[in-house]
């Protein structure tokens, strides 16, 4: 043979290897893709996990509240907004481990200065770390004018003591799993993000897990040196820090990946296609729009995972209840009877006069559980809290049927 023969042989030979891999590639990627449209339901958008029954929750490390001492404080910004507490168990019994996206529940007594006296408030705060046998972390931000966050960033100082519940929550990740991850954090949601991200890597440095990560501007991003060592020290952790209005001193490339927000186009734009669960945490106008956002993407129900810290309604694609008759409420200890036609039963209460205990205002704490004496309630949202039989939680239900409340 010659050598202009030899040569082209050889070529022929790598063109067909090419064609084989290519026709390989094409066709495990395509085979990817059926399965996840297959799971997704083919075509569609996807209905949200709806308010149906989870599976109960294991019986709480601890019951009741707990007393905490503040061994450490730091200030995870630039600004000095947001201020982690390391929190460690005054009776010096092992510390129960907890899983990552979990959060404690707060009594705290904060000043009231209108009457000169103070004022128990219960609220939950993201545990924001992995799990560790010291201490627990929590990390929070300061709220303009708010109660509890201004109390902890100026009056609970190392060695307070502070009243605490056991770990608690739904939104949770599967460290053991090794699937692809998409976690997405909007301002001080990043804190059971972390924690997610930070307990998933411990069990298996090499998963994939894409962090999409948003807020305003350098000012405001918090844990950077742990994220960028974390990104430093596992290679298939991807992050995308996404600064919506950059400072002057911002630097894209260096400080953040994209200008714009955390959105659909953003996941879009940045993802393969790939079974990834997804976790999302942040602000309402964030939660609104992006849980349903993947939805329509295709994203089956089941791998989208979101928790708000606040009352945030994560729309669902069910119909609007029409407006029906209004369906009477009566709080017997206070003799009360109230008309129900729209909201939670804990707006009917205030707004009526019932004086009833409240916290979180989220379904979390579990703060304003009233005993049902009869009637039915339904949930819009399912509460993160587990909820007593024969109780409600007045901050999510609302009346199904006629109602007596024992409040
Ligand atoms: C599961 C869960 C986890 C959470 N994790 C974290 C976390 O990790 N870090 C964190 O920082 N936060 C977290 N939060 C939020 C946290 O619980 C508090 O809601 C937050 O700190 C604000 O509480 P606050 O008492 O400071 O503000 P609040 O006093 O409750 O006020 C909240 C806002 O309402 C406004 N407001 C209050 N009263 C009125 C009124 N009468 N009229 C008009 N506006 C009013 C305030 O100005 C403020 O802007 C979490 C919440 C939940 C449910």
């Amino acid at each position: 043979m010659t050598t202009q023969g030899l040569l082209l042989l050889i070529l022929l030979i790598i063109f067909v290897q090419l064609v084989v891999y290519a026709g390989v590639a094409f066709f495990r990627y395509w085979l990817s893709y059926q399965a996840l449209k297959a799971e997704a339901g083919v075509a569609g958008p996807q209905p949200l996990p709806g308010p149906v029954a989870e599976p109960v929750s294991p019986a709480p490390a601890w019951e009741g509240w707990r007393e905490f001492r503040v061994a450490r404080r730091a200030y995870e910004d630039i600004a000095g907004q947001v201020c982690s507490f390391y929190l460690a168990p005054l009776d010096g019994k092992p510390l129960p481990a907890f899983l990552p996206g979990q959060f404690l529940t707060f009594r705290l007594d904060v000043a009231e200065p209108a009457c000169g006296g103070s004022k128990s408030i219960v609220r939950c705060y993201s545990l924001s770390d992995r799990a560790c046998p010291e201490h627990y972390r929590i990390s929070i931000k300061r709220v303009p004018a708010g109660l509890a966050s201004n109390h902890c960033h100026d009056h609970v100082r190392e060695d307070a003591i502070l009243a605490v519940k056991a770990p608690s929550g739904h939104f949770h990740l599967d460290v053991n799993g090794d699937g692809p991850v998409v976690l997405v954090a909007g301002g001080i949601g990043i804190t059971p993000i972390f924690s997610m991200l930070s307990a998933a890597l411990a069990a298996r440095p090499e998963r994939e897990i894409q962090l999409f990560y948003g807020v305003r501007d350098g000012s405001e991003m918090v844990m950077r040196a742990r994220l960028d060592e974390l990104a430093q020290r596992h290679a298939n952790l991807r992050l995308h820090v996404c600064f919506s209005r950059p400072g002057p001193d911002d630097v894209q490339g260096r400080d953040y990946r994209h200008q714009g927000r955390v959105d659909i186009d953003r996941l879009r734009l940045e993802l393969k296609i790939k079974p990834y669960q997804f976790y999302v945490c942040g602000p309402a106008p964030m939660m609104e729009t992006l849980v349903p956002a993947l939805a329509d993407w295709g994203v089956a129900a089941a791998r989208i995972h979101y928790e708000a810290f606040g009352p945030a309604t994560v729309t669902r694609r069910a119909p609007e209840p029409e407006a029906g008759p209004a369906l009477g409420v009566t709080f017997s200890r206070s003799g009360r009877r109230l008309d129900w036609q729209a909201g939670s039963l804990l707006e009917l209460a205030e707004a009526g006069g019932v004086k009833v205990e409240s916290g979180c205002r989220s379904g979390c704490c579990g703060a304003c559980q009233t005993s049902i004496e009869s009637g039915e309630v339904a949930y819009e949202q399912l509460p993160e809290f587990d909820v007593v039989p024969g109780s409600c939680l007045l901050c999510l239900a609302q009346p199904r049927t006629e109602l007596v409340l024992a409040a």
